[in-house]
């Protein structure tokens, strides 16, 4: 799936689990971005080497979409923050399984090597523009999503304002 369809579902997800909290929505957007750091493509794979890297040795779908990454990188986040390790997860499983619902699926139990797909979903197809659409409207024309976005700006804004020296 695309960085849209990603984005919006993991925003989506946190947002009505969690509520307006601009840091939990920033790290489960961040999350559902960093399997794909295994292709230079894509977004999270604009940081230099790492994802040729990561691409060479695996390959795209493959341990940095499975169940062990997505525990692993968890764990890494519940040592810095065990408030936002479960954000994480969300985020990344949400990545997961979007890939999954694509014909070329992903290697989940890696590193066994089987690829778990459903295919309901084309990748970049006309089924994922409209659900990205879908989710977009839902988030700018819903009472909740007005909300959760207003108040989610209003703490971000407040957080910023309190780092400037009075
Ligand atoms: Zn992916």
């Amino acid at each position: 799936m695309k960085a849209p369809a990603n984005i919006l579902t993991a925003a989506t997800v946190t947002g009505f689990m969690f509520g307006p909290s601009p840091v939990t929505i920033t790290v489960a957007v961040t999350a559902s971005l960093m399997p794909d750091i295994d292709t230079p493509q894509s977004t999270a794979g604009r940081i230099p080497i790492v994802p040729s890297l990561i691409n060479t040795i695996f390959g795209h779908r493959t341990a940095t979409h499975s169940l062990t990454a997505l525990i692993i990188t968890s764990l890494a986040v519940k040592t810095v923050s065990p408030e936002l390790a479960l954000a994480w997860a969300i985020g990344y499983g949400i990545h997961i399984l979007l890939d999954m619902l694509t014909p070329q699926g992903v290697m989940f139990f890696w590193p066994y090597s089987a690829w778990v797909g459903t295919g309901i979903l084309k990748n970049g197809g006309i089924f994922e523009v409209l659900y990205t659409l879908a989710l977009a409207a839902l988030n700018t024309t819903s009472v909740w999503g007005k909300t959760l976005w207003t108040e989610t700006a209003k703490k971000l804004i407040e957080h910023v304002g309190s780092l400037i020296p009075s």
